[in-house]
């Protein structure tokens, strides 16, 4: 499955503080797979795909954004972007019109669209202008039924703007007037003249193009020709509950300047629903839950500075240096991103100043942090606020207490004295050495 595959590989940023051109690449590779085989354009997955490029790699993550928390929320925000937002629908009395080829859904739409509108308290009727399909009359006569809306139709007539302009005066009662027109099988100019006049005399609100989902790259002709006879408000893609995802109406969203409207997923007229963006990035990716994602990031980052039991990464450059502050400072990570972001925090403390570092002072990968939380469970209060004094007896009991090799406990000592001669030299820095060491 695509999106396990991306979350997946998003997943393997987890620990690190840093995004490197690989990682994204990567990220953006898992993408460009799953919206390709959605059907979206490459021209569209293309610019995408740089534009989360360029940001992950730009953008300076805020302070505590873990790698993957950040690329995870450029992510979802240029997916935004890409699919838009829902077309604007206000509940009040309007007239909208359905134009798109034979067989794309507009009939089954029409009826789903009323049926919608009448759930919401509204009273629309639905018109039908197709006099080309035998037994259209009947068709979307028993869908409105089903819907429970009004209709008008008329079956003998042959001139589907007379049909429109009696089926608008006959239903004036509605609020709601849904017009259905003819299609063909290809866009021809009897069709395209047709519904222009049908347009003149209807005067709609919105012209929304019915697209079914597996249209692919032929939406964009269509949704050129209807969007100069016609204009193209929004969109309408159908048969989502097949095994098209609908990438290709995003090529006529992006023709047409538009947006989608509704996405039907069923043959029966419950069987629609509003768009939003988030129901369809997660269709497309085939991922669950990009937002909940997102929003957790956005939350993290509202609460950075405030760890479990109020951990002041303040306090951190004044005094000694415990293993006691170490495991806080690892927890803050879980919250709040790795040591140099949770420096950034600090006033006074720029970025530019941990630049100069060395790497691995701060390298502390996701799996070493687990083993030393383990290890550090094994020590005594006394060991947690005097490291330097841990001899190889206490290492060994250490060691088989945490069930880790002793090698990882001499590790945790060895980063911990990193941490702190790091820490020791910022607090013995006047700010006079700081702001020269900003300034560079
Ligand atoms: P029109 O020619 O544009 O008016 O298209 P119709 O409304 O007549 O639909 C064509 C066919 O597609 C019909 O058999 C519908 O039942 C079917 N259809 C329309 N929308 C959906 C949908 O969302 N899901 C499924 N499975 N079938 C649909
Ligand atoms: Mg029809």
């Amino acid at each position: 499955d695509l999106g396990t595959s991306l979350r997946g590989t998003l997943d393997t940023l987890r620990g690190k503080s840093r995004v490197t051109e690989e990682d994204v690449d990567k990220v953006v590779k898992e993408i460009q797979r799953s919206l390709i085989q959605a059907d979206v354009d490459i021209a569209l997955v293309q610019d995408l795909s740089s534009r989360i490029k360029e940001r992950s790699l730009e953008e300076e993550p805020p302070g505590g954004t873990s790698a993957r928390d950040h690329v995870l929320k450029i992510v979802y925000e240029e997916m935004v972007g890409l699919v838009g937002d829902s077309t604007d629908l206000p509940l009040e009395e309007q007239t909208i019109m359905l134009a798109g080829l034979q067989g794309s859904g507009k009939t089954t739409s029409a009826a789903k669209m009323a049926w919608w509108f009448s759930k919401k308290g509204l009273r629309p009727a639905v018109i039908q202008t197709d006099t080309f399909r035998p037994g259209a009359y009947d068709q979307a006569k028993q869908m409105a039924d089903r819907a429970e809306v009004e209709y008008y139709g008329d079956p003998d007539a042959d001139d589907p703007v007379q049909i429109a302009r009696e089926g608008l005066e006959a239903t004036s009662d509605a609020d709601v007037h849904i017009v259905d027109t003819a299609g063909r099988h290809a866009l021809e100019d009897d069709l395209i003249d047709e519904i222009e006049d049908i347009e003149s005399v209807v005067d709609p609100d919105r012209n929304l193009l019915v697209l079914d989902a597996a249209i692919g790259q032929g939406a964009k002709d269509q949704a050129q020709q209807f969007d100069e006879s016609i204009g193209i408000d929004g969109v309408v893609i159908t048969k989502l509950d097949g095994t098209a995802k609908g990438g290709g109406a995003l090529t006529a969203v992006d023709q047409t300047d538009s947006s989608i409207a509704f996405l039907g997923t069923g043959e029966e007229v419950a069987d629609v629903e509003r768009f939003e963006p988030d129901g369809f990035i997660s269709r497309l990716l085939g991922m669950g839950d990009l937002r909940q994602l997102a929003e957790r990031v956005e939350r993290a980052m509202e609460e950075t500075g405030q760890s479990e039991d109020d951990w002041d990464p303040e306090d951190m450059m004044s005094g000694s240096f415990t293993l006691k502050d170490m495991q806080k400072q690892m927890e803050a990570m879980n919250n709040m991103g790795p040591l140099d972001q949770v420096m950034d925090m600090i006033p006074g403390l720029g970025g530019g100043l941990m630049d100069q570092l060395p790497d691995d002072a701060m390298d502390v990968t996701e799996e070493r942090m687990r083993d030393f939380d383990v290890v550090m469970d094994s020590m005594t209060d006394e060991e947690m606020e005097y490291p330097r004094a841990i001899g190889a007896d206490q290492i060994e009991r250490i060691s088989r207490g945490s069930g880790k090799p002793e090698e990882r406990v001499r590790e945790l000592l060895q980063q911990h004295k990193m941490m702190e001669q790091t820490i020791k030299q910022f607090q013995g820095m006047g700010d006079g050495d700081m702001q020269r060491m900003m300034k560079k």
